[in-house]
């Protein structure tokens, strides 16, 4: 480790985070890299700053304390060192495992490589973890905001990510297309791609895959959740989405057999539970649906399923006891984003790909009070950056206005991570207190009046920080 970054010293007293056995190891004060963010990244970050010290104080009465440690990125860094990403604050992350950042301005122009990008990148930050939970008191465009609870992890590395373009008319987009025409037509299959057209490929592996599944379903096993949903466009996309939700339940029973079950698994137990003595073509009609019409071949198939479900399962599954199992589910795409409107309270742990994640975590963000509301971190096995999903709101920049939330909730994130719960907990609880209070910022006041609320207090940013750091004896207390 060396003893500066970007010509900052670390701090004298703090320790850096290790890991080890697959835990993090956290000292009593740990260093933890900072980016500010620019724009009104400034004005949330000191406020942000403000509730995290608080709640660790209230959490562990000065026994514990963060040392703080900036690192520089975006326009902060340009004016500094002439780089928008220095290579030493790549270096500080890595190091020091886990760091917090407030949003960067992608400059016009381009030429510049994404901070976000790059820590994925090197730091193999292979999940997009975004829990999206209503607190009482919130506007909602909704009737029933409260039923929106849902954990969100994104695949961060695949898909569109990952994707390769070719812009229509240059010689390479022309050679993928006659080399794909002339697949298609040996194939007899009848499809042509048009000459004019642009081309994207998007991949989703094995590994991707499974590795986010892993990560939903530990989490899901952890937090008492009861189902974990693969969202996915396997329908269509049946060799990267329907592939997706494939190897998805493949993990599940193969890491994860004693404690889950599918819902295709639990339709068959259900069945036998009904009809204990019927044959294996009664369970078979019970969870096909296009049973009837279907060939002869499929229904074989199925009646195989049902087999192979009862003999490997029935035992530690069967007479009711897959009812206490984490149940590992699966919908399309299009339809979830109908689910999370009408039957919000059916989903709690959402795993899925790049693509369909960036939609859903934003729609489901939309109810519970908006950007400003949505927290996010981007982890991989041994390193976590936490960041609000929003952007740098440039018109706030600097007038103590903006809503800090999202950035607090991250920082929430960041704790149960390290396992600080107690400070997670701290940190919800007075912000969950003081939004009841209706003491909030601008952008909540605007909907909160709109909906027609009364006693509304609109604060500033620093003074909605205080509101929360005044909240945080009380709340610790209610917690324990
Ligand atoms: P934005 O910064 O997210 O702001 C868009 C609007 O969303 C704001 O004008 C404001 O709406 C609302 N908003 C955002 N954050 C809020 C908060 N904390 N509290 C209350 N309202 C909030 O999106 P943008 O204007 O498209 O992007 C600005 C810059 O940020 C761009 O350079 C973009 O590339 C960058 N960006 C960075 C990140 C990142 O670093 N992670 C992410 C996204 C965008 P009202 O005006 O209606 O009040």
């Amino acid at each position: 480790m060396k003893s500066s970054y970007n010509h900052a010293p670390l701090p004298a007293d703090g320790q850096a985070i290790s890991f080890a056995g697959g835990r993090f190891q956290v000292p009593n004060h740990p260093i933890i890299p900072y980016i500010e963010g620019d724009g009104t990244g400034r004005d949330i970050w000191k406020a942000a700053r403000r509730v995290f010290d608080a709640a660790v104080e209230v959490a562990f009465g000065g026994e514990r304390r963060v040392r703080w440690y900036e690192v520089f990125a975006g326009e902060k860094a340009f004016r500094q060192f002439g780089e928008w990403l220095p290579e030493d604050t790549l270096e500080a992350i890595k190091t020091f495992r886990i760091a917090i950042k407030g949003p960067l301005t992608t400059p016009v122009g381009g030429g510049i490589r994404s901070l976000n990008v790059a820590l994925r990148q090197l730091l193999d930050l292979y999940a997009c973890w975004r829990p999206v939970q209503y607190l009482p008191g919130l506007p909602s465009p909704v009737k029933h905001p409260e039923k929106m609870n849902i954990v969100i992890f994104r695949e961060n590395t695949e898909d569109v990510y990952a994707g390769i373009e070719w812009r229509e008319g240059t010689p390479q987009a022309q050679r993928v297309i006659e080399w794909l025409n002339e697949r298609l037509r040996e194939d007899k299959n009848p499809k042509q791609i048009r000459r004019d057209s642009g081309i994207g490929i998007k991949p989703i592996s094995v590994t991707g895959t499974q590795r986010l599944v892993r990560r939903g379903i530990r989490y899901a096993l952890d937090h008492g959740r009861k189902t974990v949903t693969l969202v996915h466009k396997g329908n269509i996309m049946k060799f990267t989405e329907g592939s997706f939700r494939d190897w998805g339940y493949e993990l599940a029973r193969r890491e994860f057999r004693r404690e889950t079950v599918t819902e295709r698994e639990s339709w068959i137990l259900e069945s036998k539970e009904r009809q204990p003595n019927a044959g294996l073509e009664v369970h078979a009609r019970a969870v096909e649906p296009g049973w009837e019409m279907a060939p002869e071949a499929f229904r074989r198939k199925i009646v195989e399923e049902v087999k192979a479900c009862l003999d490997s399962i029935e035992l530690t599954h069967g007479r009711g006891q897959w009812k206490t199992k984490l149940l590992i589910n699966d919908r399309i795409a299009d339809s979830m984003l109908q689910q999370i409107l009408t039957r919000a309270d059916e989903y709690e742990v959402v795993c899925t790909p790049n693509l369909n994640g960036d939609y859903l975590s934003d729609a489901c963000a939309a109810q519970i009070g908006g950007l400003g509301l949505a927290p996010g971190a981007n982890i991989g096995d041994e390193h976590g950056v936490f960041e609000a999903t929003h952007g740098t709101a440039p018109k706030y920049a600097d007038k103590d206005m903006i809503n800090p939330s999202a950035l607090i909730r991250s920082g929430a994130l960041m704790f149960e991570f390290l396992g600080w719960t107690k400070v997670a907990e701290r940190i919800e609880a007075a912000l969950a207190a003081t939004i009841a209070q209706r003491r909030v910022t601008y952008d909540l006041e605007r909907l909160l009046v709109m909906e027609g609320a009364t006693g509304v207090q609109r604060l500033s940013t620093s003074a909605f920080a205080g509101a929360i750091i005044e909240n945080m004896q009380v709340a610790s207390a209610t917690i324990g």
